[in-house]
């Protein structure tokens, strides 16, 4: 399987440093030969990901905070003026206030904060999409990234399990709206990585330990094994699948109760 990206053109946006899932998934587009444009949040990430993007021979590296929309917009009016058109693009963006992902959902959260972190983690899916749309005149393939802490809890998980709700429901509207002009949405749902922002989740090492543990694979996954199944739903191998939260984690969203062993405990 070789050159399955060829000839295609696509933004990967969250890229931190090297841990980084939207790091996984870009090397993996490279290697089948996509062109690629970055994003980066600040100077500070913008030092980091330089090289990366350079390593894989982009050309593309642009400044963006998803709260401030202005530079949404100008990310996708540069290409428009580079580029012309856009074959995909990778969503790969959250936050919340770390200070809120532990402790008791009902006690923790503020509304500054719960607004802050659908802004930033799901609404600003849509807003990419939205900018994206114009530019897939030949149909494209968008792609998030989410948690099964939206539907089932997960301790610490809290606000961010609500904004990924959101942001998987946000994967079936758009996805309906899109489908019309071929551009297929779709989400990965994978399970914890040890990254600048799964480290912000309280508690994040018992719970990637426990995941380990009681996962069909009895194992994590890594940004490679992200980045495979990334290059499937962004690739025409997908060509049918629109809509979809497909589940990235050892297989741990279909249990329901600890491995018999760690039960009996
Ligand atoms: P990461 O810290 O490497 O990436 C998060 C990215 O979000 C960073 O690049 C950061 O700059 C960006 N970001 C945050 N606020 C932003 C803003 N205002 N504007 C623009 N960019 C902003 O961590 P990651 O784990 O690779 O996270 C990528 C995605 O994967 C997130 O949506 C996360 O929720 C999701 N995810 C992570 C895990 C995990 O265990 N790490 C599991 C499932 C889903």
């Amino acid at each position: 399987m070789e050159n399955l990206m060829k000839g295609k053109r696509g933004l990967i946006m969250g890229v931190a440093n090297n841990h980084s899932i939207a790091w996984g998934i870009a090397k993996q587009l490279a290697e089948q030969g996509a062109e690629l444009a970055f994003t980066y949040q600040g100077d500070a990430f913008g030092k980091r990901v330089a090289p990366l993007a350079a390593q894989l021979g982009s050309k593309l590296l642009l400044s963006c905070d998803v709260e401030d929309i202005a530079t949404v917009d100008s990310v996708f009016e540069t290409l428009e003026k580079e580029w012309g058109s856009l074959d995909f693009v990778v969503h790969a963006i959250g936050f919340s206030d770390k200070s809120q992902l532990k402790g008791r959902y009902a006690d923790v959260t503020t509304r500054e904060n719960y607004s802050r972190t659908m802004v930033i983690s799901a609404f600003s899916f849509t807003e990419v999409a939205q900018r994206a749309e114009k530019l897939m005149k030949n149909g494209g393939s968008i792609l998030t990234l989410t948690y099964g802490g939206s539907t089932r809890v997960i301790p610490n998980y809290n606000v961010m399990g609500v904004a990924k709700a959101a942001l998987e429901a946000m994967v079936r509207y758009l996805a309906a709206d899109y489908g019309p002009q071929g551009i297929r949405v779709n989400a990965i749902s994978a399970g914890p990585v040890r990254t600048l922002a799964g480290a912000g989740i309280g508690d994040a090492r018992a719970i990637f330990s426990y995941q380990r543990r009681n996962a069909p694979l009895r194992r994590t996954v890594d940004i490679d094994e992200i980045g495979k199944s990334a290059l499937y739903l962004l690739s025409d191998l997908s060509s049918g699948v629109t809509g979809e939260i497909h589940f990235v984690d050892s297989g741990y969203n279909i249990v329901s109760m600890p491995n018999l062993d760690e039960l009996k405990k």
